[in-house]
């Protein structure tokens, strides 16, 4: 089941629900709110660090999700991704990326598609039933709830990249 992971070169998260917990708070400015996770967040530059790359497809259009996107240095983010096919086909256009390059990880039957396409599918642990069954992983963390963070280590452990990205905090330190 793990040899696909060895050579993952792009990971493509879904937002609502599996980079959060699902929940959006609707402010009455119209603006919304959500929560990201740390540790979710330290993952996804860990992914980086290890070479390996880290997209956004997301159905919704949000300035927050941009701006985190902005923070973890994530450059490929579609949003308002109706069709998520035709989001993963650009992204794997602009990133040269193919098939077997990439994981995909969602929670909700709208990732259905990618995650097909993709070598490699992880659902969170909150995902429906239908995307549970499909995917190659499933995650004991919940979206938005480090399940971010248990890809990100799953991946690079498969990869023996993981102690490397250790080695940096365990060495006394030193960066
Ligand atoms: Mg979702």
């Amino acid at each position: 089941m793990h040899s696909a992971l060895r050579k993952i070169r792009l990971v493509i998260f879904d937002i609502d629900g599996t980079l959060t917990d699902g929940r959006i708070i609707i402010n009455s400015d119209g603006t919304e709110s959500r929560f990201f996770d740390v540790q979710d967040g330290a993952g996804i530059k860990f992914l980086q660090r290890a070479g390996i790359e880290v997209a956004f497809i997301t159905g919704r259009n949000s300035k927050a999700v941009q701006k985190r996107a902005e923070e973890l240095g994530v450059r490929h983010i579609i949003q308002g991704a109706v069709v998520k096919l035709e989001a993963y086909e650009k992204i794997l256009e602009i990133t040269g990326m193919k098939d077997e390059d990439v994981c995909v990880v969602g929670d909700d039957v709208l990732e259905l598609p990618i995650m097909r396409r993709a070598a490699f599918s992880i659902a969170v642990a909150n995902a429906v039933v239908e995307a549970r069954n499909a995917a190659d992983y499933v995650t004991e963390r919940s979206g938005g709830r480090g399940a971010g963070r248990e890809v990100a280590e799953l991946i690079l452990k498969a990869q023996d990249k993981w102690r490397d990205i250790l080695k940096r905090y365990t060495d006394g330190g030193k960066q």
